[in-house]
C-alpha cells in the first residue's frame, strides 16, 4: 500500500534532528552523496551488495559510514532505515530497482515521491513539460512515421535498445507487438541543465516558495552513436544506439542562461500545481536547434548521474557559493536547514 505523507511527517517528528543520516543504494550518484554529506557532517549508510562493498571502499571520501548488506538491492530495508533517523536519497538506480514498491517504503525520502511518479510516466511527463510552456518533441503514431523518429521502450531510461526509423516498414520490422513510445528524432546539440529548487530559500532566482538553482549542465556519452564518428572514419558501417556509457560536462552560451532559469522556474511552479512540487534535484534532457530553441524530451524529477562529474562544483556552483559545491553537498546541506527550521516535511516525503 502507498505510503500516506501524513506517515512520512509522523516518522519524520520521531526523529532525531541532532543525528539525521543519509542513506542510498551504493550505486548511480552514491559518491557524491556520501562525500556531499560528510562535508556537511551528516552521517551515511550504503544499501549494498556484499560483492560491491570494496568498489566504495577504495573511495574513502565517498564511502558510506556504514554499510547495510542486502542480497537484492530491490529489497530496501525501509524500518531499519527509519530507526536510524536516515532519509533516503533516491537515485535512478533506486527508482529503477524499487519501482513500483517505491510508493510504499515507509522511510522518508528527499523530495515529493508523487514526482517519481510524474517523470516515470511518459504520457503524465509530457503533460507536466507542456503545462510548464516547454517545447517537447511530436510522438508519432508508428503507422504515420513520416521523419526520422527515436522508438523508446517503455519505461527504458539509459537508451538501451531505442533505435532510430524513418517509415512505418521500418519500424514494424524491428518493434511489432512491442510497448515503444514514437518520438520525432530532434535534431541540435543535446544539454542536460541540473537543477536544484529549494522552498526554504528566498533569495536567488525565484520559483514558487523559494528559488531555483542551476547546479550544472551535462552532455552524456552514449554508445555507439557518441563515437560514430570514428566508426565511419574506420570504413564500417552501423546502426546508431544510445545505451548510456558516461557523461561530460557541458558549459553553454551565456545568453541561453535566461531560457534554462525560465525552464526550470516554470518546472518547479507546475510540479506546485499538478502534484505538489518538486523540492530538491531534478534535470532535464534538451535538445537545443539551429534556432537555438530548446524542446526537452525527459524530465528526471531526482539526482541524475550527469552532476557526479562536479564532485568539487561546477562552472555554475561557483558563482553560487564560496565552497566547492556538488549536488550531494548540496542536498545534505538542504536537509540540515530543513532540520534546523522545522521544516523537513518541505523537502521530504
Ligand atoms: P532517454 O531514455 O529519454 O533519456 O534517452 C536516451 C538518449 O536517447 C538521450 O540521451 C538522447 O541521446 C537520445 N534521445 C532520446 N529522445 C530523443 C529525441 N526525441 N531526439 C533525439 N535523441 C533522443
Amino acid at each position: 500500500m502507498d505510503v500516506s505523507r501524513k506517515t512520512i511527517n509522523e516518522l519524520l517528528s520521531g526523529y532525531d534532528k541532532k543525528k539525521l543520516k543519509i542513506a542510498t543504494i551504493c550505486s548511480h550518484t552514491a559518491l557524491q552523496i556520501f562525500h556531499g554529506a560528510r562535508q556537511e557532517g551528516i552521517k551515511t549508510i550504503g544499501l549494498c551488495t556484499e560483492k560491491r562493498k570494496k568498489v566504495y571502499e577504495a573511495f574513502p571520501l565517498g564511502c558510506p559510514d556504514e554499510f547495510i548488506i542486502v542480497d537484492d538491492l530491490r529489497n530496501i530495508p525501509a524500518d531499519e532505515l527509519a530507526d536510524q533517523n536516515a532519509i533516503l536519497i533516491p537515485h535512478g538506480s533506486l527508482v529503477e530497482y524499487t519501482g513500483d514498491k517505491l510508493n510504499s517504503l515507509r522511510v522518508p525520502m528527499l523530495g515529493n515521491r508523487e514526482s517519481l511518479m510524474w517523470e516515470k510516466d511518459r504520457v503524465k511527463m509530457f503533460k507536466w513539460l507542456t503545462e510548464a510552456g516547454i517545447q517537447v518533441p511530436a510522438t508519432i503514431d508508428p503507422d504515420k512515421i513520416d521523419r526520422p523518429c527515436v522508438v523508446k521502450h517503455a519505461g527504458a531510461k539509459g537508451g538501451r535498445g531505442y533505435r532510430v526509423v524513418s517509415t512505418p516498414e521500418e519500424f514494424h520490422e524491428h518493434f511489432e507487438g512491442m510497448d515503444v513510445t514514437v518520438q520525432e528524432y530532434l535534431i541540435g546539440v543535446r544539454a542536460y541543465p541540473h537543477y536544484f529548487y529549494s522552498p526554504l530559500t528566498k533569495d536567488g532566482y525565484r520559483a514558487g516558495e523559494g528559488r531555483v538553482e542551476l547546479t550544472g549542465i551535462d552532455r552524456r556519452f552514449e554508445s555507439n552513436i557518441d563515437e560514430a564518428y570514428r566508426t565511419e572514419k574506420a570504413g564500417l558501417s552501423f546502426t546508431p544506439s544510445f545505451t548510456v556509457v558516461g557523461n561530460e560536462l557541458l558549459v553553454l552560451r551565456e545568453s541561453l542562461l535566461e531560457d534554462v532559469m525560465e525552464m526550470g522556474k516554470n518546472i518547479v511552479e507546475t510540479a506546485d500545481k499538478l502534484f505538489g512540487g518538486v523540492p530538491g534535484p531534478f534535470c532535464l534532457e534538451t535538445v537545443v536547434d539551429e534556432n537555438l530553441q530548446f524542446f526537452a524530451f525527459e524530465i528526471s524529477a531526482r539526482i541524475v548521474a550527469g552532476t557526479n562529474i562536479y564532485p568539487q562544483g561546477s562552472p555554475y556552483t561557483a558563482y553560487q557559493w564560496e565552497e566547492p559545491m556538488s549536488m550531494g553537498r548540496r542536498i545534505a546541506r538542504e536537509i540540515k536547514l530543513a532540520a534546523k527550521a522545522g521544516k523537513m516535511s518541505k523537502i521530504i516525503y
